[in-house]
């Protein structure tokens, strides 16, 4: 069996993979990566957040990004309502509390995520598909991994350290037992791509929209630059009992039923069958151990409500590269659990307290309240830009505590005035 040897091994070329691979590369160590898929392939997750601009930036890849002509996103519109009248919260990146990036892309990731892994391949990185990990045994932080092509051949490759950035595929949880059952409740989405010829006679017709549909039920509307945009309701699996037929069928149902989409959508084509995803919250054991970590969803995955999960996929390839370089390549000590899990966690926490606010319609009491004070609203922008790191902010600091008392104090003020 060939055999081959690399200072770093990155399983899956999704965008934690490519960040990572490309980050890691810059310290001058010899970085392979191996994607299990053929690429183009469809995955979801296409609407990102300014933080995940830090890491591409980082990761060399912005020149090529802004040259693909992706659609721009500066902002994020929650709305709610019914013929009777809508709220609206609008958020624009540009009001923030914290410093950084104002704008973002809105992606089709069949596009966004090969055009990464080619500027890898640029770099000089090989990247090979539609190669898939099925083993690997470590001895002490050495490694050897075991992939097999489409032709079914074996090859190994030796690494003294590998990057996990495999997705959904969990290949380092699922070989050493590492998965932990999430604390949120399982949620199901049936979402396709429409094409949206009506879109210009909408107000902004290319921003994203969350609509808060129903008490636990949401839908996203995510215009790509294309002429296509992105729609999938979310929820607790028994409301999609109710629509009937194919799932396309069954996705014009629904989308007949919110004020805000259907006279947009109705009738036009859809790009594929809708599909449906379920009960994707998942979390991992640990994140990082001697000569691995994970990055990405790997790691844990929320919920898509905030579009938290590329950012944090990329803002943990960014920092785990770093410390791999640092560790291989400068000879540091790297202190694992502090400098990666708990600050990983820290962002990962404050999303959890978003995501849970939202469900239980906490968030809602406070994006549409009649009043909101504007520096209030920034500090929560920032949160949904992805700032999850800045503990200046005190809805990043004290988050647990913040939005919740947030809310208390406008039920009361509604209730008095
Ligand atoms: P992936 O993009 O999944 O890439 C992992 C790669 O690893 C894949 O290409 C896979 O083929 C490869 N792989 C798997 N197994 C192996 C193996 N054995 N060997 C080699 N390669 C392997 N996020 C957002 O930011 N915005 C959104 O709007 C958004 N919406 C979402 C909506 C829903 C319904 C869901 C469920 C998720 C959503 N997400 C969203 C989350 C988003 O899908 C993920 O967070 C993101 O794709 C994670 O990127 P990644 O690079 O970690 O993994």
């Amino acid at each position: 069996m060939k055999t081959e040897k690399v200072d770093v091994l990155v399983i899956g070329a999704g965008p934690a993979g490519s960040v990572a691979a490309a980050i890691v590369n810059k310290y001058g160590l010899n970085v392979k990566m191996v994607e299990k898929l053929k690429f183009p392939r469809f995955v979801i997750g296409e609407s990102l957040l300014p933080r995940s601009m830090d890491a591409f930036e980082d990761a060399g890849f912005l020149p090529a990004l802004k040259a693909k002509g992706f659609q721009e996103k500066f902002g994020a519109k929650f709305v709610q309502g019914n013929k009777k009248g809508n709220k609206i919260c609008d958020f624009n990146f540009s009001d923030q509390h914290t410093k950084g990036w104002n704008w973002t892309w809105q992606v089709p990731r069949e596009d966004f995520d090969l055009l990464l892994a080619e500027e890898n391949i640029k770099m000089g990185i090989p990247v090979e598909f539609e190669t898939g990990v099925t083993d690997i045994q470590f001895n002490g932080s050495d490694s050897i991994t075991t992939v097999v092509d489409k032709e079914g051949n074996q090859q190994q490759i030796e690494a003294k350290f590998i990057i996990d950035a495999s997705g959904y595929g969990r290949v380092i949880p699922n070989l050493f037992k590492l998965d932990r059952p999430s604390d949120l409740p399982p949620r199901k989405t049936l979402f396709t791509h429409i094409l949206d010829t009506k879109r210009n006679s909408y107000d902004e017709p290319n921003r994203i929209i969350i609509i808060d549909h129903a008490p636990g039920i949401w839908i996203w509307v995510i215009p790509f630059s294309n002429g296509y945009t992105s729609v999938g309701f979310v929820g607790k699996p028994d409301f999609f009992e109710k629509a009937t037929g194919t799932p396309e069928e069954q996705l014009r149902q629904l989308i007949a039923t919110e004020n805000h989409i259907a006279e947009r959508f109705e009738n036009a084509e859809f790009r594929f069958e809708p599909r449906t995803i379920q009960s994707w919250s998942v979390t991992t054991e640990k994140f990082y151990g001697d000569g691995f970590v994970l990055t990405g969803n790997v790691t844990e995955f929320l919920d898509p409500v905030f579009s938290s999960g590329v950012t944090l996929a990329v803002s943990s390839s960014q920092l785990a590269a770093h410390l791999v370089g640092r560790q291989l390549a400068k000879g540091e000590t790297i202190d694992w659990q502090k400098e990666y899990f708990e600050t990983m966690m820290q962002g990962v926490d404050t999303f959890r307290t978003y995501v849970n606010a939202w469900y239980d319609g906490t968030l809602q009491t406070i994006f549409f309240a009649p009043t909101t004070t504007q520096s209030i609203k920034n500090q929560i922008c920032s949160v949904l830009a992805g700032y999850v790191w800045d503990t200046d902010n005190p809805f990043v600091k004290k988050h647990s505590t913040a939005v919740a008392a947030l809310a208390k104090v406008i039920s009361y003020e509604t209730v008095e005035s």
